[in-house]
């Protein structure tokens, strides 16, 4: 049954190119049909889009704790993954977030980062007691996994920051994966410093959080990695829009693993430094920098393409994405599980709003 239709003149639906005259009807928190425009039932409500409809934007490394969940929202960001936090905080707030009157993104989470003691995050400013999980052996690296798999991870983090103290060990890392694949949960490793991404592909790690920038990894490498895992880009906090070696490293890395045929996704690693809440433009632009296109950008920025049953999670943009990625900063609209977020809402009752600068 219909709850919801927004209908527009124009619709990015997350594949190929644009589809005139759209009518999304969404039943709760998902999608019932996309098609023409047609008539509905009195007491549905539509909104008719100002501007290009597309799927809302994914964010697959936050911490989110360290940011406002509203701005983050209000931005066209409607899920969110976060990488690296306390487990008696970021489970009960994933909780949280699933209900309709939260005011901010989905949310999913790794808890804690797996590391050793004294390892990063354990002693990193930013990080709350709890950040890292410090094992004590293999059969504790076991028992970690199979808590947070227990306690609603989306995916097992384990850091390999030599440049910030001791990691785990190759049998460790090695028990962390295996158990990870064994609950069916991917492996997403923090790789810096020498030698790291090796040792993640080796142990069977399934994600890299961030573009490796400490070293140019060696054509053999790169396509390892290509075959074998996806990266997260988080490109943005190397340099903040300035050049910096680290970003020029990051980038030519990330443009080999993606002609490699590599799979690319949209993160930022939001709460590290000034990265904007919401989508981050300066994000999208270095991966344009790294040779993706316009049309595989929006596919890595985006959350599921807009079909039957999909989330119903959209946004309207003012401007053409697929030709302008400065359209995804001028986010008019945002529907989260079939819901006009508040922000969105303001907006539409005061049209002036509707460009407010973004902080
Ligand atoms: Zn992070």
């Amino acid at each position: 049954m219909t709850s919801f239709s927004i209908r527009a003149p124009l619709a990015w639906l997350g594949t190929g190119g644009f589809t005139p005259d759209v009518q999304i009807d969404l039943d709760g928190g998902v999608i019932a049909s996309v098609g023409r425009v047609h008539p509905v039932a009195d007491d549905v409500q539509v909104v008719a889009a100002a501007g290009i409809v597309m799927p809302a934007a994914a964010d697959r490394h936050v911490h989110l704790e360290l940011s406002d969940p509203a701005d983050v929202l209000a931005g066209g960001v409607t899920a969110v993954r976060d990488l690296g936090w306390p487990a008696d905080r970021i489970f009960p707030l994933a909780d949280l977030s699933e209900l309709p009157t939260f005011e901010g993104p989905l949310v999913r989470a790794v808890g804690p980062m797996l590391t050793v003691r004294d390892g990063y995050p354990t002693r990193a400013w930013w990080a709350p007691p709890g950040t890292g999980r410090e094992l004590a052996d293999v059969d504790d690296a076991v028992a970690a996994v199979r808590e947070l798999s227990r306690a609603g991870a989306t995916a097992i983090k384990v850091s390999l920051n030599v440049e910030a103290g001791p990691v785990v060990s190759d049998a460790e890392l090695a028990a962390i994966c295996d158990t990870a694949h064994e609950v069916e949960l991917p492996v997403s490793a923090h790789a810096q410093g020498p030698g790291q991404v090796e040792r993640a592909l080796g142990a069977g790690v399934d994600e890299l959080a961030h573009t490796p920038w400490t070293q140019r990894l060696s054509d053999g490498v790169v396509e390892r990695c290509a075959a074998q895992l996806r990266i997260v880009s988080t490109l943005d906090i190397l340099s903040f829009g300035r050049d910096t070696p680290e970003l020029r490293t990051a980038v030519d890395n990330l443009r080999r693993f993606h002609d490699a045929g590599g799979a690319v996704i949209y993160g930022t690693d939001l709460g590290n430094g000034p990265v904007p809440p919401g989508i981050d433009l300066r994000e999208l632009r270095l991966l344009l920098d790294a040779g993706l296109t316009h049309d595989e950008i929006l596919r890595a920025l985006t959350r599921a393409p807009i079909e039957p049953g999909a989330p119903a999670d959209l946004i309207v943009v003012d401007g053409d994405p697929l030709t302008d990625l400065g359209a995804l900063a001028r986010v008019t609209t945002v529907i989260r599980g079939g819901r006009l977020a508040p922000a969105a809402e303001d907006a539409r009752a005061e049209p002036e709003t509707m460009s407010r600068p973004r902080g």
